[in-house]
C-alpha cells in the first residue's frame, strides 16, 4: 500500500484493492485477451492498481450490448421510469460521495476537499437535472399546407453513443456525458482516460445498483487505441468527446467518414480582461482561481490575463504574492490547495513550457521550473509569466498546467484584438464596473462562454462549450439533450 492509499477511508481502500473489470452488457468482465494496464497516483508517482485494457473485441461486445439494450429493455421503458433511474443514480452517487471523492483524489491528484465540494456534487446535480428531462421530450404538430394531412415530429434517441473523456474531471465528465444521453433514451459506451479510470469503474457499480437494464451503460477502460476502436465501430451513431484539440480533429475526421454525429469539447487559451475600472480585489481573486484551479488542468483555465496598464503592476504583484503562498501538495492531504499534475507526461510537458517561456525571453514573477525528475509526485508550483510577446508559444498554446501569462494593454480595441488572436474560442472574462462595456465586450469576444465579473460559473442547465478550435456543439442544458436526439417527421393522409 502506498502512503496515499493508507490515508483512504475503508470503503475507498476496499474498492481500490479489489480486482477491476470492464462493465459490458450488465456484467463485470476482464478484457477478452486478459490484458491490463496500470493506473498511477500522481501524488506519489506510484502504481495504484491495474485495470483491464479493452481491445477491439471488448469494444465490440460493449457496442453490441448497447444496441441490444436500445432495441430491448432500455428502449421500451416509459420515460417516467428512465427518469426515476437517473434520480436513483444521483442518490447513489450522493450516498457514496465521500468514497468517490477519495478515489478521484488518489487516481487523478485533485485535492479531496475539492472533489467533495465541486466534482462529486456537480456529478450528482447533473444526473438530477437530466432526470427531469425524459418526461419532457416532445415532438411538434406542423401546420402544413396540404389539406387533410397530419404532419408531426417525433424526437427519437440517436442510437448507441461512444463517449470519450479526459483525466481532468473524471467523474464529472462521465456525468456530463452519460446523463443527457440516457435522458434522451440513448445507450452508451463510456471510455474514461487511461490516467484516471477508477471513478468510472466505481460509477459502473452504482449504475448496476440503480437497476439500469444490462447494456444501457457500458464502461471500457483503455487508451487511445480503445478510443479509436470505439470511434470507428460501425454500431456507433454518435460520438461525444472531451480532450485535446489534436485528438478532437482526428475524431471529427473519422466521424465524418462514418457520417456519425459528433460533439467535441476541446482546448482553450482563454483571455481574462481586467479593465481600468475593475474591482481589483475581485479581479485578482477571479484571475487566481480562474487559472490555477485544478493546477491549471482545465479547458476553461483563465491562462491569458490582460490588465489595463494603470493596474498592471498592482494586479500582477498581488497574484504573484498569492501564488507564492499556494499550498501545493498531495491530493489526500486536507491542507492541500493545489494537487500534482496528473502524470509524468503532463509534468514534462508543463516543465517544457516553463523552460520555453524563459528561453524566449519572458520572466517568471512567481513559480519556478520544477526539477527534471519529479520528487515523489508531479508537483508544479503556480507560475506567472510577464514580458511574453503575442507570438510566443506560452502565449499561444494550451499549457494545461498552473501557468499564467499576464500582459498590459492600453485601449479596449487593442485588448479585444489580443483576446481573439487565437485559434481557440472557449471562455473569456471581463472585469469592469461598466455595464455597457461589459456587455459590449461579451458580444465582441470570440468564445462559447463569457464570464462578467466572475470566472467558471456553471449550472447543469447552462450551455457549456466553445467556438473555433475549442469544439463543436454544447454540453449541459437542453442544447445537449438535442445532441442526443434525432427528429423524425411523420406525414399522414387523413383522406379516406
Ligand atoms: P487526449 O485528447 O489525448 O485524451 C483524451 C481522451 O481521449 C482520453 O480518454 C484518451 O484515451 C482518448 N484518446 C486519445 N487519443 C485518441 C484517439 N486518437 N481516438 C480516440 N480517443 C483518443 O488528451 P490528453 O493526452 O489526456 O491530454 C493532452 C492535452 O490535451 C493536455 O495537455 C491538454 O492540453 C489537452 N486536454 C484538454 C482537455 C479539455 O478539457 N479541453 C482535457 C484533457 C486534455
Ligand atoms: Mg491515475
Amino acid at each position: 500500500m502506498t502512503s496515499s492509499e493508507s490515508t483512504l477511508g475503508p470503503k475507498a481502500a476496499e474498492f481500490v484493492n479489489r480486482s477491476h473489470r470492464l462493465y459490458t452488457g450488465g456484467a463485470f468482465v476482464p478484457a477478452a485477451d486478459g490484458r491490463t494496464f496500470p493506473t498511477y497516483d500522481p501524488s506519489t508517482g506510484r502504481r495504484i492498481t491495474d485495470v483491464p485494457y479493452a481491445g477491439p473485441a471488448d469494444v465490440d461486445a460493449a457496442v453490441s450490448a448497447a444496441r441490444s439494450a436500445l432495441d430491448g429493455a432500455w428502449g421500451s421503458l416509459p420515460a417516467l421510469v428512465r427518469s426515476r433511474m437517473l434520480t436513483r443514480l444521483a442518490e447513489l452517487i450522493e450516498e457514496n460521495a465521500a468514497e468517490l471523492a477519495e478515489i478521484e483524489a488518489l487516481d487523478g491528484g485533485k485535492p479531496v476537499s475539492v472533489n467533495e465540494v465541486m466534482d462529486v456534487p456537480a456529478a450528482i446535480e447533473h444526473f438530477r437535472y437530466y432526470s427531469g428531462w425524459p418526461t419532457k421530450i416532445e415532438g411538434e404538430t406542423i401546420p402544413v399546407h396540404l389539406p387533410d394531412t397530419l404532419c408531426y415530429t417525433r424526437k427519437e434517441p440517436v442510437g448507441v453513443c461512444a463517449q470519450i473523456i479526459p483525466f481532468n474531471y473524471p467523474l464529472m465528465m462521465a456525468a456530463w456525458k452519460v446523463a443527457p444521453a440516457l435522458a434522451a433514451g440513448c445507450t452508451v459506451v463510456l471510455k474514461p482516460a487511461e490516467q484516471t479510470p477508477l471513478s468510472a469503474l466505481r460509477l459502473a457499480e452504482l449504475i448496476e445498483e440503480a437497476g439500469f437494464p444490462p447494456g444501457t451503460v457500458n464502461i471500457v477502460t483503455g487508451d487511445a487505441g480503445t478510443g479509436r476502436a470505439l470511434v470507428d465501430h460501425e454500431g456507433v451513431a454518435k460520438i461525444a468527446f472531451t480532450g485535446s484539440t489534436a485528438v478532437g480533429r482526428e475524431i471529427a475526421a473519422r466521424a465524418g467518414t462514418g457520417l456519425k454525429r459528433v460533439t467535441l469539447e476541446l482546448g482553450g487559451k482563454n483571455p481574462n480582461i481586467v479593465l481600468a475600472d475593475a474591482d481589483v480585489e475581485a479581479a485578482v481573486a477571479g484571475a487566481f482561481n480562474g487559472v490555477y484551479f485544478n493546477s491549471g488542468q482545465s479547458c476553461i483555465a483563465a491562462s491569458r490575463l490582460y490588465v489595463h496598464r494603470s493596474l498592471f503592476e498592482e494586479v500582477v504583484g498581488r497574484l504573484a504574492e498569492a501564488a507564492d503562498k499556494a499550498r501545493v501538495g498531495p491530493a489526500l492531504d486536507r491542507a492541500t490547495q493545489f494537487g500534482p499534475l496528473v502524470s509524468a507526461e503532463q509534468y514534462d510537458r508543463v516543465r517544457g513550457y516553463l523552460l520555453d517561456g524563459l528561453e524566449a525571453g519572458a520572466s517568471l514573477r512567481a513559480g519556478e521550473v520544477p526539477p527534471a525528475s519529479p520528487q515523489g509526485g508531479y508537483y508544479v508550483r503556480p507560475a506567472l509569466f510577464t514580458g511574453a510577446t503575442p507570438g510566443m508559444r506560452i502565449t499561444r498554446e494550451e499549457i494545461f498546467g498552473p501557468v499564467l501569462v499576464a500582459a498590459p494593454f492600453d485601449e479596449v480595441d487593442e485588448v479585444v484584438e489580443y483576446s481573439n488572436d487565437t485559434p481557440y474560442g472557449l471562455a473569456a472574462g471581463v472585469w469592469t464596473r461598466s455595464l455597457g462595456l461589459a456587455h459590449t465586450l461579451a458580444a465582441r469576444l470570440q468564445a462559447g462562454m463569457v464570464y462578467l465579473n466572475s470566472w467558471a460559473s456553471g449550472d447543469p442547465g447552462a450551455p457549456f462549450g466553445g467556438v473555433k478550435a475549442s469544439g463543436i456543439g454544447r454540453e449541459m442544458g437542453r442544447t445537449n439533450l438535442d445532441a442526443y436526439l434525432e427528429t423524425k417527421t411523420v406525414w399522414t393522409s387523413l383522406g379516406s
